[in-house]
């Protein structure tokens, strides 16, 4: 079969399986662009706390170092829009986070792609990845044709938007390939403006140290005040960068059943978040993203903006 035919049926079956895009490229060098600005963004620190993002750099910039005689890079996306959200009143988790662990369904339906690409190429070996490796995901999903990287720094797909889980397998064999997408962004800048803490220090440039995103679920210890005092409603990331794209009005809810909203997630109010007991968040959260940050630091978190949100009053 020919590479085009391979690369159709791959691309058909990703979107069988409820992938929202699929697109390819060629496991080479990540570009001298993009490594450069990788290289700058570690070396101002950006990383934060973040300290395997400073280890396998050079596997971070070239998959042929992950992965043993690969030669294609197969990106998918996954919608994770909720079909319904948090009121606006309430404490916010990410919209992310609203559902089962994404890496637990990622894999699985990277799985299945995996066997349908080693029936039609039987022999193919390589590896799925899914926020699990040092891999530049976005780049790989620009470079497959998928979208373009935003001032916000999230894969945007056009008439979409960012509410985008994203996955690939890396392979042994060649396909043919999808080329880069021209940013979109245009003139806009809504989302520089959006950040509350100035986290987003100039397009395509987001400090951790700043970010609400990653001092909620990452990081360990106090909430700097100078961040915490932004936090608002935000108790479990932020996705105001995300709410003030206008590709965003694109977005549809996820219609994968394992990233529904749980019902018990919603009906949380605001006293219930202060009041949550080990007991009750691990009920709670069983099987979800939010055990990253652990009942302590969800807790921190809580106490951070009520803390803020009462002394604003
Ligand atoms: S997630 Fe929030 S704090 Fe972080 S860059 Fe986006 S708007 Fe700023
Ligand atoms: S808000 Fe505007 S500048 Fe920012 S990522 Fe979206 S389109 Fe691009």
């Amino acid at each position: 079969m020919m590479n085009e035919e391979l690369s159709r049926q791959i691309k058909a079956e990703a979107l069988r399986l409820g992938f929202s895009a699929c697109g390819v490229s060629p496991a080479d060098a990540v570009d001298d662009i993009h490594r450069a600005a990788f290289l700058d963004w570690l070396g101002d620190g950006c990383q934060a706390g973040m300290d395997y993002m400073a280890r396998n750099v050079e596997k971070r910039l070239d998959p042929r170092l992950l992965v043993e005689g690969a030669q294609s890079v197969i990106s998918v996306a996954l919608n994770y829009y909720p079909s319904r959200l948090i009121a606006k009143d309430e404490y916010q988790l990410a919209w992310y986070a609203y559902g089962e662990d994404y890496h637990t369904v990622m894999k699985e339906k990277l799985a299945r792609l995996a066997d349908y690409v080693t029936t039609l190429m039987p022999g193919c070996t390589g590896r799925a990845f899914c926020d699990t490796a040092p891999l530049l995901e976005r780049y790989w999903a620009w470079r497959g044709g998928l979208g373009w990287i935003g001032r916000n720094t999230q894969l945007i797909i056009p008439r979409a938007g960012s509410a985008f889980f994203l996955g690939e397998l890396v392979i042994d064999r060649p396909l043919a390939c999808d080329s880069p997408m021209q940013s979109r962004c245009g003139t806009c800048t809504r989302c520089l403006t959006a950040c509350p803490t100035g986290a987003l220090r100039a397009p395509h440039r987001l400090d951790a140290r700043l970010c609400l995103s990653y001092l909620t679920i990452e990081h360990r210890g106090d909430i700097p005040p100078q961040a915490a005092k932004h936090l608002g409603n935000s108790i479990y990331g932020c996705d105001r960068c995300q709410q003030a794209c206008p590709w965003n009005r694109f977005t549809t809810p996820a219609t994968e059943t394992r990233l529904a909203p749980r019902a018990d997630l919603l009906a949380m109010r605001r006293a219930d978040w202060v009041a949550l007991s080990p007991e009750r968040y691990r009920t709670l959260f069983k099987g979800s993203a939010v055990k990253r940050a652990k009942y302590e630091g969800l807790m921190r978190n809580i106490a951070a903006a009520h803390q803020y949100k009462s002394s604003t009053k």
